[in-house]
């Protein structure tokens, strides 16, 4: 059959062109269908295009008036039909000079949302340029990038019209987010902007912003409070923790004094033991690695930022082809590349440092047969772990830093193909008067992984509790003597965010929403973002000026600070990103959802609300002036002294009002002494005056802190009010 349909496509001489996202699938496909006839591969680098601009929509109304602010007074709008554009022009015609010849056009971008993006516009960019003269259209949908899997999508190739969901969704994404975000940035920065300073909104990036901001006065505003813990440490030295009903280390305010009292008198007593139960359990190494996870084990080992991780990972898979595709949300491999996990392990190996560990696996797992927590069905890219199949000579030099992440990858994987470990949890319950005391153990009689990687690997979020080996086994209704011990802590401020803690939060942004079905489908798109995004927010936070990084945290700039209360409130909570996220997740599955245009024009709501309400505003962004200030009001504290055309005056003109003028009885005030007088209340040289009558004195200016006005100082100390 297969002969049959090759022997059909040579005499007809079918030519076929295969368009992949980056030039390093167009060598594998290549490679992989070699023996193919009448085959041309070509390949884009990412994103090569983009949607026209505003301007491109609005050339006819501006005319020459060409400006942002020009543009203003025609925004917010949803252009009749978006417009795409090509960036970069030369890898655009890399693909563009196969296309007339072609009969068939394979998409094979990256098999997702991005990735059928991107095909798309470039197939309907050349359809615009007069290139598409009825080519049949279809697509390659991958799972991994081994040379089988290739030949067998491409056997399967189906009709791209099959994955119009995942374009619909794809293009909602993009049209939503060039509306919201370009027009907002535009009126954000004419409105609040400096010439040159750009004052960028978005929905990603300005939620970010909020939460920073959020937990950065939450952390500044906290009170400590004092709270106590208690515990009872048997004769035997065993400790038990007083605990609540669910089980957790209670804490005692000051409104349990009286409670506090009652335990005092229990100090002296024994604990009498309620229960005690012993469970096995089976401990698997952590799940594999999908971006997320790597980004932040990178940041807590080794504090590299999400970014530097990204590319690091990206040059281990493009340049070295070490590793699989690293922009992935998926943590499972399919069955399928479960099974050839051989040609993995031998990369591994060769490397000296890891010749002791693969013996280990192999010696433990002869078959590398993966447990099933490891497996599952995709959506797109599956786990990063080693390439399934390396074909270079040698090995390659890798950078210290690349090394680091090719070591947390290795070892990742390499434990899961090693036995988890087995042991005994005991938890021990008493009580000491009516208050319980709980005691928790864990033995392993099997450290399987451990053994070879306990120390190696970054531990799970949910990681285990202590792990403090069972050291005396009581029984039900046994008496144990010991003492109650009592300890004075102090409540914590909640932590300001790092690199690991933000992709937390983006992650699990959907625990946020109050609504099930918003929640669901956030939790579903594994949270806002997506891998290949998430990284970038970031730096564009840092390169605005909204935030910087102190030590290992990120904290709001006092621009960020005065940004956040002007941001709209409905970008300043995840719902919104829910919202979307439900309606692509609906179209990707084909249940329709509210649909394209009733989403941009519930956008388009949204954005002339948003307008209504900045344009009205009065609001100012006093950092921005601080840059060119002579320096900070002495008056409010707050504003900043800017020189104007006849005075000196506090940038809240409004509200403080504080102003010196350049001109006192004839003398010039310069900024130097302006300077002196923000600095030390007065000028440093007295000025050359002349009254109003001829008469020539001389008098320094000093400020007078009540009436916020200049007094001139004579030598002779005699002061006068002017
Ligand atoms: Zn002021």
């Amino acid at each position: 059959m297969e002969r049959e349909h090759r022997q059909y496509e040579r005499e007809r001489r079918v030519t076929i062109l295969i368009i992949t996202e980056k030039p390093s699938m167009a060598r594998k496909y290549r490679e992989a269908l070699k023996g193919v006839p009448d085959l041309r591969v070509a390949n884009s680098f990412g994103h090569i295009e983009a949607l026209a601009d505003i301007n491109h929509y609005l050339a006819d109304r501006l005319g020459d008036n060409n400006t942002w602010r020009g543009s203003i007074p025609h925004l917010p709008f949803v252009p009749e039909k978006f417009v795409h554009v090509i960036r970069e022009e030369e890898a655009f015609a890399e693909i563009a000079k196969h296309l007339p010849q072609a009969d068939e056009v394979v998409l094979a971008c990256d098999p997702d949302r991005e990735g059928e993006l991107i095909q798309r516009n470039i197939v309907e960019i050349a359809a615009d340029r007069g290139l598409m003269k009825g080519q049949k259209l279809t697509r390659v949908w991958l799972h991994s990038e081994t040379a089988s899997e290739i030949k067998k999508a491409f056997a399967e190739r189906r009709p791209h019209s099959d994955y119009e969901g995942y374009y619909q969704a794809a293009r909602t994404r993009e049209a939503v987010d060039w509306t919201v975000g370009l027009q907002l940035t535009r009126l954000y920065s004419v409105k609040y902007g400096r010439p040159g300073h750009l004052i960028s909104v978005g929905r990603v990036q300005s939620w970010l912003l909020a939460e920073i901001v959020k937990r950065w006065r939450e952390h500044t505003d906290h009170t400590p409070q004092t709270f106590w813990t208690y515990t009872f440490k048997t004769a035997d030295g065993v400790v038990f923790n007083l605990v609540d009903e669910e089980k957790k280390i209670r804490r005692f305010f000051a409104a349990d004094a009286e409670e506090q009292k009652k335990l005092a008198t229990a100090a002296g007593k024994p604990l009498t033991i309620t229960a005690v139960e012993k469970k096995p359990f089976t401990e698997h190494a952590p799940a594999l690695y999908d971006l997320k996870q790597l980004q932040k084990d990178a940041a807590n080992r080794y504090k590299f930022t999400p970014d530097d991780t990204l590319k690091l990972a990206q040059a281990l898979y493009e340049t070295h082809e070490l590793i699989s595709y690293p922009r992935t949300d998926c943590n499972v491999l399919s069955p399928e590349e479960a099974k050839e996990l051989e040609k993995a392990v031998a990369l591994v190996e060769r490397f000296a440092e890891y010749r002791q560990l693969a013996a280990t696996v192999r010696a433990a797992n002869p078959g590398l047969t993966l447990a099933k927590k490891y497996i599952g069905e995709l959506q797109g890219h599956y786990a990063i772990i080693p390439v399934l199949s390396y074909d270079r000579p040698g090995l390659p030099t890798l950078s210290d830093d690349e090394r680091k992440v090719f070591d947390l990858i290795v070892k990742r994987f390499m434990a899961a193909l090693l036995p988890p470990a087995k042991g005994d949890a005991t938890e021990m319950l008493g009580t000491v008067d009516a208050f319980p005391f709980l005691a928790r153990f864990r033995n392993y009689t099997d450290l399987g992984f451990k053994a070879a990687l306990g120390k190696e690997l970054v531990a799970d979020d949910d990681a285990e509790e202590e792990e403090k080996p069972l050291q005396v086994s009581y029984e039900k209704g046994q008496t144990v003597g010991g003492k109650l011990g009592e300890k004075k802590d102090e409540t914590k401020p909640p932590p300001l965010y790092t690199d690991a803690a933000i992709l937390s939060l983006m992650e699990k942004a959907h625990l946020l929403v109050v609504d099930k079905a918003l929640r669901e489908a956030l939790k579903d798109a594994n949270g806002v973002g997506t891998a290949a995004t998430r990284a970038g927010f970031i730096p564009t936070l840092i390169a605005r000026e909204y935030i910087k990084k102190e030590k290992q945290v990120y904290v709001p700039t006092p621009l960020g600070l005065e940004l956040e209360p002007l941001l709209p409130d409905e970008l300043k909570v995840p719902d919104y990103s829910a919202r979307l996220e439900y309606h692509l997740w609906n179209t990707v599955k084909g249940k329709g959802s509210v649909g394209f245009d009733q989403f941009m024009t519930e956008s388009l709501d949204f954005l002339r609300r948003v307008f209504d309400k900045i344009q009205g505003s009065a609001a100012r962004l006093n950092q921005l002036d601080a840059a060119d200030a002579l320096g900070a009001c002495p008056k409010c504290g707050k504003g900043f002294i800017l020189e104007r055309e006849k005075c000196y005056s506090c940038t809240d003109r409004q509200g403080c009002g504080f102003v010196l003028w350049k001109v006192y009885s004839n003398a010039k005030l310069t900024k130097t002494e302006l300077k002196n007088i923000l600095k030390n209340g007065e000028t440093k040289k007295p000025l050359k005056m002349k009254s109003k009558e001829g008469r020539e004195f001389e008098a320094r200016i000093r400020l007078n802190r009540e009436s916020w006005r200049a007094d001139y100082v004579f030598e002779n100390k005699f002061e006068k009010k002017v």
